[in-house]
């Protein structure tokens, strides 16, 4: 064992641990776990655990579903709500998939993330990602169900009274910093019942793990509150939907932000142009996987904050990268479009990929947009050559198989199930019939 997995091992003994949850995400982002009794922590870490990965959503086929579980120690952290009154206590630890020949299995997540991080490390690297995930709490009814009544009637920034949830958020807060999350900021979003929690930027293999995390806290503990917290991107019509911006710097070999120069007008370096240059030229292909469900689109339409727009700015909202007023080592843009839908390891490797070929390339973001770009007409925006992201599901997975970039940075095994499933999906969208059809046409035809 190494001096890490030791550590757990007297950690698990110390905090009278007895329920270890086994963490992964399937090729969705729905976070799964395997419980196993605490004692099976030193076999997991020498041998991992089996599990039948064919039932598991893009995992494999039947023929090969001997798959085991290995948890990386670094992210072992103890469950906050689920210290018994014996005081014994359940933890959890992210893990790695390997196949039957002890080998990382090209198609689990994580492992697609790092296969795009060596590719980063390799070119002197280190990627850092900071995100802003939003999310809803809602009422649940009386038996227990998500209803979509905002548990509060709170505004942007609005504190106590009206703020209702602000004791659920501050709940949440502590229990993510108990299991070692730093909280940079907290705050009611526009919509009621609307919330925002951003963590310390880390490195893009941790914050995609405390994502995945993050998810799992604020659900369990709202439920503790009888709310049902959502991550579904657009829950409302008409009212702002949830995103995850994420903000993205290179960081060197010598710990420098690779992105910033403080003689750039936007303190940002030839480094950074190229990597947002990247993001900007595959951005209809990585939509599929930052905003992967039907509902997703839902959001980016005009008028709620949210990006349709492929190009960069320093001040509006409606842009796909924004630049914050931001110098030396906190240089950085943000990249507004993904929302907390997404399978956060595939979000953050297509987005990384899509940057780091823009590096290679020297890709050119062309010129900010000053303008408020929900307000331009389809000529002006023509004229400005700037292209929107897909209208749908359907054309973002037609952007995704057509970008070699991307769906490289997926692997191939990834890549096609994940095309199979969202394909799927967009199908069975297509043939249900929805309210508003309902409404708009039952009694006028
Ligand atoms: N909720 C908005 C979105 O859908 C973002 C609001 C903000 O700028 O924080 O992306
Ligand atoms: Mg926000
Ligand atoms: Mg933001």
């Amino acid at each position: 064992l190494s001096a890490e997995e030791q550590a757990v091992l007297d950690e698990i003994d110390e905090k009278n641990v007895d329920f270890l949850r086994l963490q992964f995400t399937d090729i969705l982002g729905v976070v799964k776990n395997v419980s196993v009794p605490a004692h099976q922590a030193e076999k997991a870490f020498t041998e991992g655990i089996y599990f039948d990965g064919s039932s598991i959503e893009g995992f494999v086929r039947i023929q090969e579903s001997d798959m085991r579980l290995v948890p990386d120690a670094d992210t072992f952290a103890v469950l906050p709500w689920r210290s018994g009154e014996d005081g014994s206590a359940a933890a959890r630890v992210v893990c790695d998939i390997v196949d039957t020949d002890g080998e990382p299995f090209a198609g689990g997540p994580r492992q697609v993330l790092k296969s795009v991080l060596e590719k980063a490390d390799d070119m002197g690297y280190t990627v850092s990602v900071g995100p802003e995930p939003e999310f809803f709490l809602f009422k649940t009814d009386e038996e227990g169900n998500a209803t979509t009544t905002p548990h509060d009637k709170g505004g942007y920034f609005d504190m106590a009274p009206k703020d209702l949830a602000s004791d659920v958020r501050k709940e949440i807060i502590f229990t993510l910093e108990e299991m070692g999350f730093e909280i940079e900021a907290s705050h009611h979003e526009v919509a009621e019942g609307q919330h925002e929690i951003n963590f310390k930027y880390d490195d893009a293999l941790t914050t995609a793990d405390n994502i995945a995390t993050f998810r799992t806290v604020v659900r369990a503990v709202a439920a503790q509150h009888d709310l049902h917290a959502t991550f579904m991107p657009k829950p409302i019509a008409e009212i702002n939907g949830s995103g995850m911006h994420s903000h993205i710097s290179l960081f060197d070999e010598d710990g420098n932000n690779a992105f910033a120069d403080d003689d750039d007008e936007f303190n940002l370096s030839e480094t950074a142009y190229q990597f947002m240059g990247g993001i900007l030229n595959h951005a209809p292909a990585f939509t599929a996987v930052t905003n992967p469900t039907v509902n997703s689109y839902k959001r980016l339409v005009p008028g709620y904050e949210a990006p349709i727009y492929v190009a960069w700015s320093d001040t509006n909202r409606s842009a796909l990268v924004r630049v914050p007023d931001a110098a030396g080592v906190s240089a950085r843009f943000e990249v507004r479009s993904p929302d907390p839908s997404c399978n956060p390891y595939l979000a953050m490797a297509s987005l990384i990929a899509a940057g780091l070929h823009g590096i290679e390339t020297d890709a050119d973001p062309g010129d900010p947009v000053r303008e408020d770009i929900y307000e331009f007409d389809d000529e002006k925006r023509e004229e400005y050559g700037i292209e929107t992201l897909p209208p749908n599901l359907g054309s973002a997975v037609d952007a995704l198989e057509a970008d070699e970039v991307v769906s490289e940075a997926l692997g191939p095994h990834t890549s096609e199930k994940f095309v199979e499933a969202k394909s799927q999906e967009f199908s069975e969208y297509l043939t249900q019939v929805s309210e508003w059809e309902e409404d708009r046409y039952l009694e006028t035809f």
